[in-house]
C-alpha cells in the first residue's frame, strides 16, 4: 500500500496559556511531523465557549511563534465550522446511527452503573423517548465488539465501547456539539494521517474510531505521548506545575520539552528557537517517547 503523505495537527482548547503539558504535546506533533517531511496544522477548539477563555487563543498562537513552532495553511476554528458537525450528525441520523435522549445527568447517574469516567449511559432512551419525555441531547448508537488499535508510544489498547463506555453523546444539552464528533469530523476534513496528542486522549480514542467508521472516514495513526504529573501526583492541569510557559524565554522550555519526549540532547547549545529546531528535527525519534507518566516538580515546573 502507499502511505498518504504525512499530516499532522496541534488542537489546543484556548482556555489559558500553554502549559509545559500542553507545550509537550505542541512540541512532540511538530517534530513527529517535520521530521517526516509532513505538513502540521493548527486546529483552535473553541467550541465550548463556556470554557473558552477570551484572547486565549492568540496567546496560544503567538507563544507557538515564539517557541519556532511554525504551522501549514490556515488556523481553523472548529467554533466557525458547526455546518459540517450538523452535515455529519445528519448523516448519522439518516443511517439510524442516532438518536434523541431525553435523560438528565441526574437520571443517568441515578440508572446505575459508575464507569471509570462517571455514570455509564445504558441505552434508556435508545428505542425511543420514554412517554411524555423532550429530547435534550443526541447520542450515538453504539454496538459491536470490542475495538483495539495499536498506540505508536502507549502500544495495544482495547476497549469495549459498549460496556465500559455506553452510547455517547454527539450534541449536548446545551446545544453544543460533542468534542468527539467535532475531532472526528475535523481531523476528517483536514486529512489528517497522525494524531500525536496527549495521553489524557487515549481513553477517547476507541470512541473516534468508531465515529470514524461511522461516518466512512479513513483511521489515522495515533501517538499519545506521556502525561506529565506534578510532584504530588496529580494531573499537570490540576497541579502547581500548570504554570505557564514563558515565551519570553524559549529556550530552556524547549530544551526540558526535547528531554521529556525521550530525546537525544542536540550535539550544540542553539542560541535560537530556529537553531534549535534545524538541529532537534533530524535527531527526532518516536522509538524514544517514554510511556510516561512523568513527574515534574512544581519548584522546576516555576523556571520553566
Ligand atoms: N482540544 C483537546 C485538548 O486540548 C485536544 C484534542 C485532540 O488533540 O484530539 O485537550
Ligand atoms: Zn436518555
Amino acid at each position: 500500500t502507499v502511505s498518504a503523505p504525512y499530516r499532522g495537527r496541534f488542537a489546543p482548547s484556548p482556555t489559558g496559556p500553554l502549559h509545559f503539558g500542553s507545550l509537550l504535546a505542541a512540541v512532540g506533533s511538530f517534530a513527529d511531523a517535520r521530521a517526516n517531511a509532513g505538513v502540521w496544522l493548527v486546529r483552535i477548539e473553541d467550541l465550548d465557549r463556556n470554557r473558552t477563555v477570551a484572547g486565549a487563543d492568540a496567546h496560544i498562537l503567538s507563544t507557538l511563534e515564539t517557541f519556532g513552532l511554525w504551522w501549514d495553511k490556515q488556523v481553523v476554528y472548529q467554533s466557525q465550522r458547526n455546518s459540517h458537525y450538523e452535515a455529519a450528525l445528519e448523516r448519522l441520523r439518516r443511517d439510524g446511527l442516532s438518536y434523541p435522549c431525553a435523560c438528565t445527568r441526574r437520571e443517568i447517574a441515578a440508572h446505575g452503573i459508575q464507569g471509570p469516567e462517571g455514570p455509564i449511559y445504558t441505552g434508556h432512551c435508545r428505542n425511543g423517548l420514554p412517554q411524555g419525555r423532550v429530547a435534550r441531547s443526541e447520542r450515538l448508537r453504539i454496538d459491536g465488539d470490542q475495538l483495539s488499535l495499536t498506540d505508536a508510544v502507549q502500544g495495544p489498547i482495547t476497549q469495549q465501547l459498549m460496556t465500559e463506555v455506553g452510547d455517547i453523546v454527539l450534541r449536548r444539552a446545551d446545544g453544543f456539539y460533542a468534542y468527539q464528533l467535532a475531532v472526528v469530523v475535523d481531523d476528517g476534513d483536514q486529512a489528517i494521517t497522525q494524531v500525536v496528542r496527549g495521553a489524557d486522549l487515549l481513553i477517547s480514542t476507541p470512541r473516534q474510531l468508531y465515529l470514524q467508521r461511522c461516518l466512512g472516514l479513513p483511521q489515522p495513526g495515533y501517538a499519545h505521548l506521556p502525561l506529565v504529573l506534578g510532584d504530588d501526583g496529580r494531573k499537570l492541569s490540576k497541579s502547581l506545575a500548570a504554570a505557564p510557559v514563558d515565551p519570553s524565554d524559549p529556550l530552556p522550555a524547549l530544551d526540558r520539552a526535547w528531554r521529556f519526549l525521550g530525546q537525544t540532547p542536540l550535539a550544540a547549545q542553539p542560541h535560537s528557537v530556529s537553531e534549535f529546531w534545524q538541529q532537534a528535527i533530524p535527531r527526532w525519534d518516536r522509538a524514544r517517547i517514554p510511556r510516561g507518566p512523568l513527574r515534574i516538580d512544581a519548584e522546576a515546573a516555576t523556571r520553566l
